[in-house]
C-alpha cells in the first residue's frame, strides 16, 4: 500500500480544522489503496488551533501536528511539514478548505501514470476583491517576464508530489523561502490540472494587500536579479542622454552664441537623476537585505511540540 502524507500549514483554523479532516476522511475513505496520513503545521497561532489538533489526533491515529513557538509564515510552515514526511507521495494543501480535497483522486492517478508531481491551478477567483484579482494577474506577468521560473496563472500550492521531488524541496535550505518559485526550479515534471477556485467559507484569509506585496517582491528577488541589471540599463541610459545633452549645448552655443540659463531644466534633470539613484538604491537594499538574513543561517522554524519525530536525513 502506498502511504501519502498531506502537509498542511495551519494560522488561526480551529474553526475549520474538525470540518477539514471531516471532509478529507469522505475523500479518503474512496481511496482504499492508499494510507493518509495528516501533518498539521500550527504556525503560531492565536486561537485553540494546537488544542484542536491535539483534539482530532486523539480521535484519530493518522493525525500528526507540529506547533511552532511563533509565527514563521506559510512557507516554513510547509518545510517543516515537508522535512518530518516520509511517505511515498506528499499533498500540500491549505486547512481553509479552498483546496478541495476532492481532488485527490485525479491527482494521483496523474501521479500514477508516472509524473513527478501534479500540481493545480484555479479557473475561477469567487470571493475575491477586483483589486487582489487584478494585483494577482499582475504578478504572475511581472514573475514570468523577470524570473526564469515560469507559472501558469493561478497556479496554488496545491499539490501532490513523489518523494524524490519532497526530498529535492528539502535539500533547498535556504531561510528566505518562494515555495512557487522552489517547486519550479528544482525541475521534475508537473502536470498542471485546473481546480474551481472556492470561497473560504470558515475562518478569515491571512493575508492582507501589504503582505501579499512583499509576498510578490520576495517571489522576483528570489529567482531572479533582472531588478539589479535595470539598475545597469537606467545608468546607460542616463549617461547617453547626458552626452546628447552636452552635444545640444554645445552645438547652441556654438550657433547662437549663447549659453543660456535653464533654471527649470536643471530641476527636472536633477530630480530625475535622483529619483533613479534612490530607485537603484532601494532595489540594492532589497537584494542586500536578503544576502544579510540568509548569511544568519538561521533555522526556518522552532518547533515547541509535536506528536511527530523528524524524518533521518537519508
Ligand atoms: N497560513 C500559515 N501561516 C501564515 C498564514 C497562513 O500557515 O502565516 C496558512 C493558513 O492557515 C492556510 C494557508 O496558509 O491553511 C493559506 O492561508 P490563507 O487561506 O489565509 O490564504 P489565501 O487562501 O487567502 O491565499
Ligand atoms: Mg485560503
Amino acid at each position: 500500500m502506498k502511504t501519502v502524507d498531506l502537509v498542511v500549514p495551519c494560522h488561526n483554523e480551529e474553526e475549520v480544522l474538525p470540518e477539514f479532516v471531516r471532509v478529507t476522511n469522505e475523500v479518503t475513505a474512496t481511496l482504499p489503496s492508499y494510507s493518509f496520513r495528516y501533518i498539521f503545521i500550527n504556525d503560531g497561532s492565536k486561537d485553540n488551533t494546537l488544542l484542536t489538533m491535539i483534539k482530532l489526533s486523539q480521535e484519530f491515529d493518522n493525525v500528526k501536528y507540529i506547533s511552532f513557538s511563533r509565527n514563521f509564515g506559510k512557507e516554513a510552515a510547509m518545510y517543516a511539514g515537508l522535512e518530518h514526511s516520509d511517505a511515498d507521495y506528499v499533498i500540500v494543501m491549505d486547512a481553509d478548505l479552498q483546496h478541495p480535497p476532492a481532488m485527490f483522486p485525479e491527482m494521483l492517478k496523474k501521479i500514477e501514470e508516472g509524473h513527478d508531481c501534479c500540481a493545480l491551478y484555479r479557473v475561477a477567483r469567487k470571493g475575491e476583491g477586483l483589486l487582489r484579482t487584478a494585483f494577482s494577474k499582475l504578478f504572475f506577468k511581472l514573475q514570468n517576464s523577470l524570473s526564469s521560473v515560469k507559472l501558469p496563472y493561478g497556479a496554488t500550492d496545491f499539490r501532490v508530489m513523489s518523494r524524490q521531488m519532497v526530498d529535492a524541496i528539502v535539500s533547498m535550505g535556504e531561510a528566505q523561502r518562494f515555495s512557487k518559485g522552489i517547486f519550479s526550479w528544482i525541475g521534475f515534471d508537473t502536470e498542471w490540472i485546473p481546480y474551481e477556485n472556492v470561497e473560504r467559507t470558515i475562518g478569515k484569509s491571512s493575508w492582507n494587500m501589504l503582505g501579499l506585496f512583499r509576498y510578490a517582491i520576495d517571489g522576483i528577488t528570489a529567482f531572479s536579479v533582472a531588478p539589479l541589471k535595470f539598475i545597469t540599463v537606467a545608468a546607460g541610459f542616463l549617461f547617453g542622454l547626458s552626452l546628447l545633452a552636452a552635444l545640444f549645448v554645445a552645438i547652441k552655443a556654438i550657433v547662437t552664441g549663447e549659453i543660456g540659463s535653464g533654471f527649470a531644466t536643471i530641476m527636472c534633470v536633477m530630480l530625475f537623476i535622483g529619483g533613479v539613484i534612490e530607485l537603484s538604491i532601494g532595489i540594492l537594499g532589497e537584494y542586500l537585505g536578503r544576502i544579510y538574513i540568509e548569511t544568519k543561517q538561521r533555522p526556518i522554524y522552532i518547533v515547541k511540540t509535536s506528536n511527530i519525530e523528524k524524518k533521518d536525513k537519508h
